[in-house]
């Protein structure tokens, strides 16, 4: 590893920092503490802040030099609705409020990088820090997009970072293409007619006809997407009658489709509405077919990651580096900023959990889990990460 040494020495403030805002966890667009400490440890550090971009967020603006060359650093900073099982000291003091994705961490890495690159300015040009809310499922990105992000401060690319449990501590790994899935839900009532469950002839039974759609549905994986298209169905709950002798009115299918391309998504949801309606025609039954996108597949940029693979290299060490990652089918919002910007979004190994040495719960060390933390040590490996990017990106001429 060749990190930076400032940011070896300040390794103890970042977890300072890092573990404050563990302790005070707060939900999507409510990061009003959290980005009063962006605010303020910016400030202090004498780099200018721009506040209220997507409600809550923070950009911090470091120029150097005489280069109009910019580009944009992201962290996210919510945490979860969820019951911290950890007890030590920095464990959450709000209840039902976790990180327990490691906002807190990705918040303290680009904090040090803007330390460092704000006293140190090896750099020509500007760089933009971008704190971004509402990660968790708020499209916080998206909001702080729509509220001018690129036009106000014009970048030509945007990187982003996540640490990942798994992978061991300090390696980092990206691939080229989509790397995350696109996420997306569907809420389809199958409307039929009540009856006495000892007289289903007088009724049509809406359970039925939402067995048979949540079955056909699956055939659009094996006999309607290409085979070399990646691609999920997941039917999470099924809703439906109050008692035994009662056939219900109404049946409820929600869950969630992912995929890695935007047609894919198209031919999944025209197709699940064409199957729900045919089906439910067949049976005399009605059906209300909701389809919701949440976030877009999270794409890689090919340029920017051949670069940021180079700056990893330099950083943790080739041996430490990889650049084929596995794509997962989670999603990130991350995936926005790519849609508009050229960019890379990269997994920090978290680890196995080694690294909680006490008073954590008895769950394993995965993201979103009651007895998750982020990993301390990833503090100076991020922010040494993210200093040489800038330096290798804006170089001095
Ligand atoms: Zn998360
Ligand atoms: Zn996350």
């Amino acid at each position: 590893m060749k990190l930076v040494e400032p940011i070896i020495s300040f390794q103890s403030e970042l977890q300072q920092i890092r573990r404050d805002l563990h302790a005070h966890p707060e939900l999507s667009y409510e990061e009003v503490r959290t980005s009063d400490v962006v605010a303020a440890k910016l400030t202090e550090w004498g780099i200018p802040v721009v506040r209220g971009l997507g409600v809550t967020g923070v950009v911090g603006i470091i120029r150097n030099g005489t280069s109009n060359r910019a580009i944009g650093l992201r962290a996210d900073m919510d945490a979860l609705p969820m019951q911290e099982v950890n007890t030590f000291p920095h464990a959450s003091r709000h209840p039902g409020k976790m990180h327990a994705c490691g906002h807190d961490g990705h918040t303290a890495m680009l904090l040090g990088a803007a330390y460092h690159l704000a006293r140190q300015r090896d750099f020509d040009g500007t760089v933009y820090l971008v704190f971004q809310p509402a990660e968790e499922g708020g499209a916080g990105a998206r909001k702080m997009i729509e509220d001018g992000l690129f036009e106000r401060f014009p970048m030509e690319a945007i990187y982003g970072m996540h640490n990942w449990p798994g992978y061991a501590a300090g390696t980092m790994n990206v691939c080229t293409g989509p790397m995350m899935a696109s996420s997306n839900e569907f809420h389809v009532t199958v409307k039929g007619k009540g009856a006495h469950a000892a007289q289903p002839h007088k009724g049509i039974d809406p359970v039925m006809v939402a067995v048979q759609i949540a079955q056909a549905w699956q055939t659009i994986i094996t006999r309607n997407k290409s085979p070399l298209d990646t691609a999920v169905l997941s039917i999470t709950q099924i809703h439906a009658g109050s008692a035994t002798n009662v056939i219900p009115d109404t049946a409820e299918l929600v869950g969630t489709v992912r995929t890695f391309t935007t047609p894919v998504l198209d031919l999944f949801e025209r197709r699940m509405k064409a199957l729900a309606d045919g089906i439910a025609a067949g049976f005399d039954a009605e059906v209300d077919f909701q389809f919701k996108r949440n976030y877009p597949p999270l794409v890689n940029h090919e340029k920017e990651t051949q670069f940021a693979v180079e700056v990893m290299k330099a950083v943790v060490g080739a041996d430490k580096v990889d650049a084929n990652v596995e794509p997962t089918m989670g999603a990130e919002d991350f995936a926005f900023f790519l849609q508009q910007k050229p960019g890379c979004y990269i997994f920090i190994g978290n680890g196995d959990g080694d690294h909680r040495t006490g008073g954590h719960g008895l769950g394993p060390c995965v993201l979103h889990n009651g007895s998750y933390d982020f990993n301390d040590n990833l503090l100076p490996v991020g922010a040494s990460f993210w200093v040489r990017l800038v330096e290798t990106a804006l170089p001095l001429r």
